[in-house]
């Protein structure tokens, strides 16, 4: 049989992604929005269904031992790319964020399931505990996969209720000590694409369904503590205070206005002041502060600018001020030539190009620091995620499932060659 002779597949059915997601959707969310936190019951619900979807494709589908899924249509050659995403969400989320990309590559099997040997494996990874919504720590099977978990520091990971992360994910099958073995997954891989919803608003704002991402931005994390002094909200003259709480609001100011000078993104999310009482100046205020760019000197110079905000501000109050890092992340550029690849699909459908760094993080961060990487975005309305409005106009979704598949058709072709010519 020569090659003209395999049959084609009819390419990806845009519609019936939607469908699929409306249905998990149903089965997986209240009148307050998705509930697939990870490591519950309604979690696994959505990782059963999606065993479903691939078993209906004859696809065995196998657990790693971060708990990620994965299902592989083998291909000649030794190398592998890996599509994927997240099926959790935050409590009361949205229907689209992960679930769209883990649909998006069921589809891209389905259709190339349907053609032929492929010149390489293709495998489908859904990402254990993308949000972090229960421990506090995001990114947990990607970043195990990845070889950049720390677990030291998330096996004392406790929830809301005390229960510790180490014994959670054991009662789903993840043994902390074995994590380790979840790097050989990436063996061959040669490169990892992931579809996403935007989950801002730069690409509805511009008019554009779908867009390439160049890289996720640098992220600083910190707590910042002020110490005046506490005192009688009546009987303390104004000149003699030293309040906290006006200390901590300078600096949030500050925050904003560095961001808005660099066009980067800053927020002050959290405020605890103490005694925290209506009749009491503040003698503590803690503040937390989240800082990101896609530049890191950027980045490093709206640190500088909030550190020497908060100094000063301080000293005009009367107050000490001290700075704890939270969390950290560096720019993470994406691979350029896969970049070019996305964003060559995207003008092909759109007549338009547009690469967009993407502010959030996702399961591609600790990927593309092992493997060649890139995302295709599409649309959000309003820009609005994390959230029971969280929506995409459908065409805008049936586009983004065209566009990924064609990239992943060409990712596969370029991977293909890349592999010859090594040799
Ligand atoms: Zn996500």
């Amino acid at each position: 049989m020569t090659s003209s002779a395999l049959p084609r597949d009819a390419g990806p059915d845009g519609a019936r992604v939607v469908a699929t997601l409306r249905t998990l959707a149903d089965m997986t969310s209240d009148d307050a929005g998705a509930q697939r936190v990870a490591w519950t019951d309604t979690w696994q619900r959505a990782r059963a269904f999606l065993r479903q979807q691939l078993q209906e494709l004859s696809l065995a589908v196998r657990t790693d031992a971060a708990g990620n899924q994965w299902a592989r249509l083998p291909g000649g050659g030794s190398g592998v790319v890996i599509i994927g995403s997240h099926l959790d969400s935050v409590p009361d989320g949205g229907w689209l964020d992960g679930a769209y990309g883990v649909m998006c590559a069921v589809e891209v099997l389905r259709s190339l399931a349907a053609r032929g040997p492929l010149p390489c494996t293709l495998a489908l990874v859904e990402w254990a505990d993308e949000e972090g919504a229960r421990f506090g720590h995001s990114l947990f099977g990607s970043s195990a996969v990845a070889g950049t978990l720390n677990v030291a520091e998330v096996r004392e990971l406790a929830d809301a209720s005390g229960l510790l992360l180490g014994d959670v994910v054991a009662e789903h099958g993840v043994h902390l000590d074995r994590l380790d073995e979840a790097r050989q997954e990436i063996y061959g891989a040669r490169a990892y694409l992931e579809a996403h919803i935007e989950q801002g608003p730069v690409l509805e704002r511009e008019g554009l369904p779908i867009g390439a991402v160049s890289g996720t931005v640098g992220v600083e994390r910190h707590r910042v503590t002020f110490r005046g002094q506490t005192a009688h909200s009546g009987s303390t003259p104004m000149d003699i205070r030293r309040d906290a709480f006006l200390a901590a609001a300078a600096t949030a100011l500050a925050v904003r206005e560095s961001a808005v000078r660099h066009q980067g993104v800053g927020t002050v999310g959290a405020a605890r002041l103490r005694p925290g009482i209506v009749t009491a100046v503040a003698g503590e205020t803690a503040i937390l502060v989240d800082q990101r760019h896609p530049d890191a000197g950027a980045l490093q110079a709206m640190l500088g600018e909030v550190q020497r905000a908060s100094e000063q501000a301080a000293k005009a109050e009367g107050c000490a001020v001290r700075w704890e890092p939270i969390f950290r992340a560096r720019p993470q550029p994406f691979t350029d030539e896969l970049v070019g690849i996305v964003r060559e699909v995207c003008t092909e459908l759109t007549g338009q190009q547009r690469v967009l760094p993407s502010w959030a993080l996702h399961d591609a961060t600790p990927m593309a620091g092992a493997v060649p990487t890139a995302m295709l975005f599409t649309s959000s309305t309003k820009g609005i995620s994390h959230a029971r409005e969280e929506d995409t106009p459908e065409e805008h979704l049936r586009l983004g499932v065209e566009a990924f598949y064609r990239t992943v058709c060409r990712v596969i072709a370029w991977s293909s060659g890349s592999a010859v010519s090594g040799q």
